[in-house]
């Protein structure tokens, strides 16, 4: 996702960076399991930040008017993500839950475009972060970082882009999610 509206999905085999690997993160005031995340930084700002990003969008993702959203949008055999959930048999933020975040500040795709936020590929449990911009661009917009956060999760259920383009993601989960 970019900085104000779009984002990016691209091929990430060729990434020749390794991030240190810093496990599963356990949310603060809370022993449940369920709500462990993974996040893979070595910058503990960032690792906060990200936390509560993911804490924020499992809460709106439990919402009724959130959920919509996955009646909003196809993958690419035209089937809503939420009938990709089912198959998964997960709930939405069980979905959230099982993917992994990795800090990939020195990615090519976060050096190459100032405005990349984050970027996955369609169907892949892995979301890359641009950590040192999510952190400065989300210290006082929580909700928007939670949008990103969102949004990078629908990729990961099998939404493709263009169409829709960037921004009717972005826009469509602010309507569903933001209140
Ligand atoms: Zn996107």
């Amino acid at each position: 996702m970019r900085k104000t509206i779009a984002a990016v999905a691209v091929g990430v085999s060729w990434f020749a960076w390794t991030v240190a690997r810093v496990g599963a993160t356990q949310w603060p005031g809370t022993n449940q399991a369920s709500e462990a995340f993974h996040i893979d930084s070595p910058y503990p700002m960032a690792k906060k930040q990200l936390q509560r990003a993911i804490a924020g969008a499992a809460r709106r993702l439990s919402r009724g008017d959130c959920q919509t959203i996955f009646r909003d949008f196809l993958d690419d055999s035209r089937q809503p993500l939420d009938a990709r959930l089912d198959a998964l048999h997960q709930s939405a933020t069980e979905h959230l839950f099982a993917l992994r975040f990795v800090d990939s500040r020195d990615a090519s795709p976060c050096r190459a475009d100032r405005h990349i936020i984050a970027f996955t590929e369609r169907g892949s449990y892995v979301v890359y972060i641009c950590g040192a911009r999510f952190e400065s661009e989300f210290v006082h917009d929580s909700v928007t970082s939670e949008v990103v956060i969102i949004h990078e999760l629908l990729h990961s259920l099998g939404l493709g882009e263009n169409p829709p383009t960037e921004s009717e993601i972005t826009h469509q989960i602010f309507a569903r999610c933001a209140a």
